[in-house]
């Protein structure tokens, strides 16, 4: 199992959440799992969500770190969030 790392209470998933109108959320940068409004103990227990966040850290790795970062806005841009193709990827690892 890689090093991954989770943050509670993280300010970026707070911005991200407010963004995407979404009630809780989880993020990645690099090797860092962000939460807002969930809790580690609720986030690990959900299989799904979990395994999803694993192909974004997986994603960063593949393209490495700011690659990554700028590939994934160029989809989300072209695409919109639901059909961007990473977060099809993320969607079939759940
Ligand atoms: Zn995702």
């Amino acid at each position: 199992m890689k090093k991954i790392r989770i943050k509670e209470k993280s300010f970026i998933a707070w911005v991200a959440a407010k963004v995407l109108n979404a009630d809780q959320m989880a993020m990645v940068l690099g090797k860092t799992i962000h939460l807002h409004n969930t809790s580690m103990e609720e986030f690990l227990a959900d299989k799904r969500w979990f395994n999803h966040e694993l192909k974004h850290i997986e994603q960063f790795e593949q393209h490495g770190f700011f690659p990554f970062l700028f590939k994934y806005t160029i989809e989300s841009i072209k695409n919109g969030y639901q059909n961007n193709k990473y977060e099809i990827e993320a969607r079939q690892a759940e």
